[in-house]
């Protein structure tokens, strides 16, 4: 099969390194990279070796896929004119800026039969992909996603710039049955959420606690998943696994035993791209699908609306 013909929209903080990757990348052609702000358009196109534009106009169909990196207020009139030009499309989370919008681009891919994917970076982690296959029946959960002070997406609470990558998690691990939730959520820095936390009951009964703050001292990105007779939990920041097992010692209490997990560190951003990839070559659907980003998009709009009525 030829090279794949590539588009990357937006190039700006994070479309940059999309750019850097699939320029790298043997089975892609990085036809173009586009971006509202010429200047920067011109840098990373000479950057990665590829054509600078200022729109996608001329690229509709004569690409194969698209990745959409632009401001989330913007994904849907970036992406539809792309899907609807049988383009395949990754793009960024949170996939749109609203609910109403996000059923928009999954309708618009079915009717043209084109594949969407959501860009949930951190289920490529490979200490994700390596602790997932240990977790077949949580009980409970804890997740703690806490940063410092950025200088960026602050225009968005913090449950959709960060606690979403872990409702996404939460949902590709335990399903979509969310019985309840409780929250609480606070502004500290900016008038938008700062932090919050999310106590979510599943219908299998499980609880999860998820906690995502851009207020912090320190950086943590962790999750603990705790069942009947085994634990596991991922450092997604340092790529670790641990995983522990309850082990049955006659006429005593069980022992525990385990430790920590093999993983093979790679960029997770490079391992979303790489699945992308395939699956358009291959015909096949994405490891996160539009669907998929969707629902984690649902359940933090749940998440928010819940926030804003207890603040009311
Ligand atoms: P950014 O502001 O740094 O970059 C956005 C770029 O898009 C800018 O260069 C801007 O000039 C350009 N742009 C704006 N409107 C455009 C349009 N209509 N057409 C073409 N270019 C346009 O933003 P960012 O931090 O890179 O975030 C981009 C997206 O990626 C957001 O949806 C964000 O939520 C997401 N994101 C995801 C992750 C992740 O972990 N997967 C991390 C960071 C950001």
């Amino acid at each position: 099969m030829d090279r794949l013909r590539i588009v990357v929209v937006g190039v700006g903080h994070l479309g940059k390194h999309h750019a850097r990757l699939l320029a790298a990348m043997p089975e892609v052609e990085l036809v173009a990279v586009v971006d509202t702000n010429p200047d920067r358009a011109s840098e990373i196109a000479a950057q990665y070796g590829t054509v600078a534009l200022t729109e996608t106009s001329t690229l509709l169909g004569s690409v194969d896929a698209a990745i959409v990196a632009t401001p989330t207020t913007t994904h849907v009139e970036v992406a539809l004119p792309l899907i609807d030009a049988g383009a395949a499309v990754l793009v960024e989370k949170p996939l749109a800026a609203s609910v109403a919008e996000a059923d928009r681009l999954v309708e618009a891919a079915v009717a043209r039969g084109t594949l969407l994917a959501t860009g949930h970076t951190e289920r490529f982690n490979p200490a994700v992909t390596a602790a997932l296959p240990l977790v077949s029946h949580p009980r409970f959960i804890e997740i703690h996603r806490l940063g410092t002070f950025p200088d960026r997406s602050l225009d968005i609470d913090v449950i959709f710039d960060l606690m979403i990558h872990d409702l996404d998690v939460l949902l590709s691990v335990v399903g979509p049955d969310v019985a309840s939730v409780e929250v609480v959520g606070v502004n500290v820095l900016t008038p938008r959420i700062d932090i919050a936390n999310a106590r979510l009951r599943f219908a299998s009964g499980c609880i999860a606690n998820v906690t995502a703050s851009r207020i912090s001292r320190d950086q943590v990105r962790k999750a603990r998943f705790f069942q009947r007779d085994s634990y596991v939990s991922i450092d997604y920041a340092a790529q670790e696994v641990e995983a522990y097992q309850l082990v049955p010692e006659p006429g005593a209490r069980p022992a525990i035993r385990g430790g920590r997990i093999e993983t093979v560190r790679d960029e997770p951003l490079r391992l979303e791209l790489a699945d992308f990839v395939d699956a358009v070559r291959a015909g096949r659907q994405p490891a996160v699908t539009g669907r998929d980003g969707r629902a984690a998009l649902a359940l933090a709009t749940h998440v928010s609306d819940l926030i804003s009525k207890d603040a009311a």
